[in-house]
């Protein structure tokens, strides 16, 4: 009855009120106004208090082969019941887990072949971070400590890779100190910085900032530049071509090992299995989640070329890392399962030929709309750039909350896109049809219609 459905939500939000702490949300918020409770997802579509709404962020950027998968559900039931739980230190294996990682090398650019697994994008990063100290030291050069990082950068919530974010807002109110530990140089961000120079040029003078920053504390002293190919946590943030094939050039030439964050770039979402293929660059490292395994189990990966792994490998030494379930079976034989799905229904290509190609051209229209200065996309990753002026790309002071006022307003026409500071960042399922991408367009402009 309504009734009991009323109060079985009165019930979820008020023991979510009082017990649960929610991450990256004001609590205080919470004690204001309940929480909003989502209970079932479907597709393109998340399910909760009566609404129906589009995610056009899949999850955060990771539901890639949509929601609700039954073969998923099945995989994960099956597993469960064979072998519910078994850890990988020591010597031990499951076999989900040895096909993961032959798969994934398989996929992976380059020499990129041995993986470690972990549960998180932040404790894939984690896990880079520890190694990179592990292979310094065992190349001799234990000088070489300094992590290179960009403003705009999201590695994670851990302590060591929350130092490596781009806002200070992650790390300064926990007292995280990133001084000496990770150097913050700009972010090929043109839209916001390029100024008068083309996007080519001001790709290469980005690329640049790494290299003054590597002369600046002396080559000797750097131990790897960190980087997600798009920057999407914070703004969706597409370099200019030139930007890459020269920071990898600036990274060889200094011999710094280059780490690829792909947490979000991974399996696809540009249009290309890795961003390294979109972008044109080879790095020694790389970081996988959310799309490994759509969302579906917590897994993640870091991915290392032969080199780095000969490396950790030369001395018999056991490797002091690992958790508790990492190669989680369950976890592995779900993230399978979700790759040959990709593969069978050749969603990334379809990103590359169809949906990515439709998606742009029909997102790009909304450059029209006065209070729109940019809209960038790389297959299915978009940002939409607010502008209060869009001649001289002026922006609205970032606590007039514009773009949250257009979040609400496309919020409530029932479609779930980012407000991410004057930037809305779309990442949807891979799944997506082209009357769900009109759907998205319809709603963002009738949205920006009603803020202007
Ligand atoms: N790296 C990137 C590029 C991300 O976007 C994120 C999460 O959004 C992370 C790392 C952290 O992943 P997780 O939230 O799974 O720890």
């Amino acid at each position: 009855t309504p009734e009991a459905l009323r109060a079985a939500l009165a019930r979820v939000q008020r023991l979510d009120q009082r017990h649960h702490m929610h991450p990256f949300t004001d609590p205080r918020a919470l004690v204001q106004a309940p929480p909003f409770v989502m209970d079932a997802a479907q597709g393109c579509y998340v399910m909760g208090q009566g609404l129906r709404l589009l995610d056009a962020m899949a999850g955060l950027g990771c539901v890639n082969i949509g929601y609700g998968r039954p073969e998923l559900a099945e995989v994960a039931a099956e597993t469960m019941k064979q072998m519910s739980f078994y850890h990988s230190f020591a010597g031990v294996t499951n076999p989900p887990a040895a096909e993961l990682a032959a798969r994934i090398a398989a996929l992976a650019p380059g020499a990129l072949n041995r993986v470690f697994f972990a549960n998180s994008g932040s404790e894939a990063n984690e896990t880079a971070i520890k190694l990179i100290n592990l292979y310094w030291r065992r190349r001799g050069q234990p000088g070489r400590r300094l992590l290179i990082s960009r403003d705009f950068a999201y590695h994670g919530s851990t302590v060591a890779t929350s130092a490596l974010n781009g806002l200070t807002a992650m790390h300064k109110p926990f007292g995280i100190r990133t001084v000496g530990h990770v150097a913050h140089v700009a972010s090929p961000f043109w839209y916001r910085f390029g100024g008068d120079l083309t996007p080519e040029e001001f790709g290469k003078r980005a690329a640049d900032a790494i290299e003054h920053k590597i002369m600046e504390v002396g080559p000797q002293n750097v131990a790897a530049v960190f980087a997600e190919p798009i920057q999407c946590t914070l703004g969706a943030i597409i370099p200019p071509e030139s930007y890459w094939p020269r920071v990898e050039a600036i990274c060889r030439k200094h011999e710094i090992l280059l780490v690829a964050d792909e947490v979000v770039t991974g399996f696809g979402r540009t249009g290309r299995w890795f961003a390294q293929e979109t972008f044109g660059f080879q790095a020694d490292l790389m970081t996988l989640a959310k799309g490994l395994s759509s969302g579906y189990q917590p897994i993640s990966a870091l991915v290392m070329s032969d080199d780095f792994s000969d490396v950790i490998g030369e001395q018999s030494e056991v490797l002091q890392h690992g958790f508790t379930t990492s190669a989680h079976p369950v976890a592995t034989a779900v993230a399978l399962k979700n790759l040959q799905i990709l593969e069978e229904e050749k969603l990334v290509t379809r990103i590359a030929d169809d949906i990515g190609p439709y998606f742009a051209a029909r997102l790009t229209t909304l450059e029209q709309h006065p209070l729109v200065g940019e809209v960038r996309v790389s297959g299915l990753i978009a940002g939409i750039e607010i502008a209060e002026d869009k001649a001289s790309r002026r922006q609205y002071p970032v606590d007039l909350g514009v773009d949250q006022l257009v979040g609400q307003a496309a919020l409530a026409r029932g479609l779930i896109v980012r407000p991410a500071g004057n930037v809305l960042v779309l990442c949807p399922p891979f799944v997506i049809s082209r009357a769900e991408v009109d759907f998205i367009v319809d709603a963002l402009a009738e949205a920006l219609d009603q803020i202007h």
